[in-house]
């Protein structure tokens, strides 16, 4: 999802995050102002045909931000709100997520400002093969490896490898992850930013003494995210007492049935009309009575108004960039203990890193096997993070940038600055 319209630079907001951690590390500004800058940002013009015959011009990007642990890494955005600010903040945040989950990954981001709503099947194809011809020479296997993020699915991934392949002369699925399983996707790929969601809040609460039979969790959003959250988070026998999407929330005490309202979601394609809750709006679903809130919608739900109305004592941030800075303060204040983006939904990159690494050994693991070697990785990190936040007084988002920006000034310093 892109940003709600805020009068603010997210690049610049997100640095803000980038700036508390590097204080703690007193990080010398020399390596603050390399760490502040993209490696790279590319931006270029897409012109394509509509099937009426009639030509347009849509803008690319992909910002290369940094390098320093290895190819670029983040998915690729269509959107008519995707701008270069949007697309560079997205890049920054994929550096620290690919390294607090410690993969051996440097950060980047793309997109296409188009309205995929307005699109034919094969006018979205033009588009993509269009936007991969314009990038060979900057992605692949070892320099920079897209995924999908908003409106990009698996088929588009197929577009973009074929496209891709087909320039360089031989077949490289390792070019982009998220692929559909026939042509180098990964088992569990699809389920895995829920399953990590999931991972990350059951460890959390148990460290917290929440007991997830007893404990009450709402969910905001019933995409691929919440929607597996959810599921996964249920079938652990956790009570989901309020869930929602666009269309509106569902609040149940007792309660919801996520099972039923998978199936509803299925069949009407959202939550309209589902009848195992009683129906509130969205903004109530996030101060309603709750222990664990994960917001896997969109960004700047939480702000510096509802922050301070909000009961539940955990929140797994599972969208990317949900909490203001602002209402990031508020939580620190009233002792709401936040899984910062970049560890709650890095489980989707995770399993993005174990298809990569499977297309190039042309050897694909069973799920159970993906799904083993994620919570390992989830696990270790973020028990990691919970170490450094207790032993510095931070707070875990600080604790996670602090893992994340410590790991790639090593690699940096390891291979030095080419100036
Ligand atoms: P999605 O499009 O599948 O689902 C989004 C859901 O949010 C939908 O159910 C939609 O109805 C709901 N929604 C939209 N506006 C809402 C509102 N105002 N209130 C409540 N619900 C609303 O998207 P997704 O893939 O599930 O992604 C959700 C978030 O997770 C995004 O921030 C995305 O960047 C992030 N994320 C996704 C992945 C992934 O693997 N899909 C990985 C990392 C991060």
């Amino acid at each position: 999802m892109t940003a709600a319209v805020r009068d603010v630079s997210i690049f610049g907001e997100a640095i803000a995050y980038f700036n508390e951690a590097a204080d703690l590390l007193e990080l010398d500004s020399g390596m603050r102002r390399i760490l502040t800058h993209p490696t790279r940002q590319i931006i270029f013009s897409i012109p394509f045909q509509r099937d009426s015959g009639e030509f347009e011009v849509f803008t690319g990007y992909r910002v290369q931000y940094s390098f320093a642990r290895g190819p670029g890494k983040g998915g690729i955005r269509f959107h008519p709100g995707v701008t270069l600010d949007e697309v560079t903040a997205l890049a920054f945040w994929m550096t620290w997520k690919c390294a607090v989950v410690d993969l051996p990954f440097g950060g980047a981001k793309g997109g296409v400002t188009c309205d995929p709503a307005t699109l034919s099947s094969s006018e979205l194809e033009r588009i993509t093969r269009r936007y991969a011809a314009e990038l060979v020479e900057v992605v692949g296997p070892d320099k920079d490896v897209p995924a999908p993020d908003v409106n990009t699915t698996p088929q588009v991934m197929a577009w973009f490898m074929d496209t891709y392949s087909m320039h360089v002369r031989q077949n490289q699925p390792g070019v982009v992850t998220g692929k559909p399983l026939e042509i180098g996707g990964s088992r569990g790929r699809v389920e895995a930013t829920g399953r990590g969601v999931t991972i990350c809040t059951l460890d959390q609460m148990e460290h917290m003494g929440l007991n997830p039979k007893k404990a009450a969790i709402a969910i905001q959003g019933f995409g691929n995210v919440g929607m597996y959250a959810a599921k996964f988070l249920a079938e652990r026998g956790c009570k989901i007492a309020g869930i929602s999407d666009v269309t509106g929330a569902y609040y149940n005490e007792k309660g919801i049935d996520v099972a039923a309202a998978v199936s509803h979601a299925a069949k009407f394609h959202n939550l309209e009309g589902f009848d195992g809750g009683e129906r509130i709006s969205n903004a109530e679903l996030l101060v309603s009575d709750c222990d664990v809130l994960v917001p896997a919608a969109l960004e700047n739900v939480f702000t510096s108004e509802n922050a301070p109305k909000v009961n539940a004592k955990l929140i797994v941030e599972a969208a990317n960039g949900p909490t203001t800075p602002e209402a990031a303060s508020v939580f620190k204040e009233r002792g709401i203990v936040v899984i910062p983006d970049i560890m709650g939904n890095a489980g989707g990159v995770t399993v993005s890193y174990f298809e990569w690494a499977q297309d190039r050994m042309g050897y694909f693991w069973k799920e159970s096997e993906v799904n083993e070697r994620l919570e390992d990785v989830l696990l270790t990190n973020l028990r990691e993070i919970r170490a450094i936040a207790e032993k510095r007084g931070a707070t875990l988002r600080t604790a996670a940038y602090t893992l994340a920006i410590d790991r790639v000034v090593k690699a940096l310093k390891l291979r030095g600055i080419y100036a």
